[in-house]
């Protein structure tokens, strides 16, 4: 045996025992090409040297049940796989895709002479690796509400949502008057943000609000790309809400504004839903559709306002004694104040639900309306004593028959303010009397009657209660009168008498 057909003898070992490692993959193959050797016969050592010298350790590739190629550095393979992850991953579009984990195996092996092109495998297993749909789902009190692409979009539109029903105040706003009144709910502003908008650009949210629901955003899974919703859309759908049913069967002692407390839902829902109510008319055992539309996500946000505010001026009223019940004077007109106040506001879904003002500074304080009140009561029966209706009177001509006549009365001058005798109502009050003139007639309630005659004015009307002492008329010289006088006569149970007797 020569070197030359030794050398062939071993060459055709190595190939067949190479063929026997592809074959067998994983086997620990130096001690099988060894073992191909001996079998082979002769020159042992000789031949694992040369074996040893040109044996290559490599990867095999393999994706699912294929081997896609073989390579001499696996990360290549590892390498490419990252890269294709991360443009996935950046790509645009309505749906993330994420490649399928595990699909790559590798197995080590070791063949003698062997030519790798790791760039190719690489190539290969790039166009042959599977890929899945991702998505984040947002989870309301435990439960899925919807998919999404990414987190990012889950988190722009719960901020979406925020800013819905408590949007940021005007950052450079300061006048705190303008910022007093804000809209209770405002429209949903443009939400034509593409997937790719940064944060900054939606709407922002007030910073005190929150979710009363526990809201949370899970880690991306994979999803049926058909679950995926448009952020657009669902935050539309969850501010649209869901709807909740309920029928409220009336009860003894109901009303339409006693249940829409009870049952927190506002009247004018029950009469949208209830258009067969009438005039209120409902009675016991009558159905009552309550059904309402709930949004699926309620925000509560907190709000501080301070705004100007008008105190009105008080009224103070002072009983008095000096004027008669029933009349009243206003002796101090009032004006209004202005002041300061802070509230703090939560809002649920933009609805004020709770007002607590936190403080107040009074800029000008109101000045209150002080009015006198009468609390003076006259009785309109009479004391029985009378009092001269003339301050500072003469008399000019007393009662008595004279020249054939009776003169009914006295006759008296002085101050021209005529007075009433005693308290009383008046009976009469005009002119019907002839010969007397202007003339009042005063009954005292406990059998007198007093006459006053030729007034140049009436101060009192017929009905009216008058006080003892009150200016009742102006001394006259109307009727049959020679000369301002005041004629003044006395009756007692219908019969004339002598004023003498009673002034
Ligand atoms: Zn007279």
């Amino acid at each position: 045996m020569n070197n030359g057909s030794r050398s062939k003898r071993i060459a055709g070992a190595v190939k067949g025992a190479a063929a026997w490692i592809r074959r067998r993959a994983g086997r620990k193959t130096a001690i099988a090409v060894c073992a191909a050797v001996v079998a082979a016969g002769g020159g042992t050592v000789l031949v694992k040297q040369h074996i040893e010298a040109h044996t290559l350790s490599y990867t095999e590739v393999w994706i699912g049940g294929e081997h896609i190629g073989d390579v001499g550095d696996r990360n290549v393979i590892e390498r490419s796989i990252a890269v294709k992850a991360k443009e996935l991953a950046q790509a645009g579009g309505d749906i993330l895709y994420e490649i399928d984990h595990g699909q790559v195996a590798y197995k080590e092996a070791e063949a003698y002479g062997k030519q790798l092109d790791d760039a190719a495998v690489a190539a290969e297993v790039g166009g042959k690796l599977k890929t899945h749909p991702t998505g984040v789902k947002l989870i309301v009190d435990g439960k899925s509400i919807a998919v999404v692409r990414d987190k990012a979009t889950a988190e722009r539109v719960l901020e979406q949502i925020k800013a819905h029903y408590a949007p940021a105040p005007p950052a450079a706003d300061t006048n705190a008057a303008n910022n007093a009144k804000k809209p209770a709910a405002k429209e949903v502003r443009s939400l034509s943000f593409s997937a790719q908008a940064s944060a900054a650009e939606a709407p922002a949210a007030d910073a005190s609000a929150t979710f009363e629901e526990t809201v949370a955003i899970a880690e991306p899974t994979e999803i049926d790309a058909s679950q995926v919703e448009d952020d657009e859309a669902l935050v539309k759908r969850l501010i649209a809400g869901h709807t909740v049913q309920r029928v409220y069967t009336v009860k003894a002692g109901d009303c339409i504004g006693c249940i829409a407390d009870e049952q927190q839902v506002s009247e004018d829902l029950i009469y949208q839903n209830n258009p067969w109510i009438e005039n209120d008319k409902i009675k016991i055992g009558d159905q009552l559709n309550l059904t309402v539309q709930e949004p699926l996500l309620n925000v509560r946000s907190e709000e501080t306002v301070t705004q100007t505010e008008t105190i009105e001026a008080t009224l103070e009223i002072r009983k008095t004694d000096e004027l008669k019940a029933g009349i009243s004077k206003i002796v101090r007109p009032g004006s209004d104040g202005k002041r300061i106040v802070t509230y703090k506001l939560l809002r649920r879904n933009g609805l004020v639900i709770e007002e607590e003002q936190v403080s107040t500074k009074v800029v000008t304080p109101a000045l209150s309306t002080v009015m006198l009140k009468g609390t003076k009561v006259t009785p309109s029966e009479g004391s029985g004593k009378f009092i001269w209706p003339v301050s500072g009177h003469r008399i000019t001509s007393y009662y008595g028959k004279r020249w054939g006549r009776l003169h009914k009365g006295f006759d008296m001058v002085g101050s021209s303010s005529v007075k009433a005798a005693d308290n009383g109502v008046v009976e009469l009050a005009d002119d019907s009397m002839s010969g007397y003139g202007n003339a009042i007639i005063i009954n005292h309630n406990n059998g007198y009657k007093t006459l006053y005659g030729h007034l140049s004015k009436i101060n009192v009307k017929a009905g009216q209660v008058v006080e003892q002492g009150e200016a009742i008329g102006v001394m006259g010289n109307t009727g049959h009168s020679f000369g301002t006088h005041l004629h003044f006569e006395v009756y007692l149970n219908g019969k004339l008498k002598n004023p003498a007797d009673y002034l």
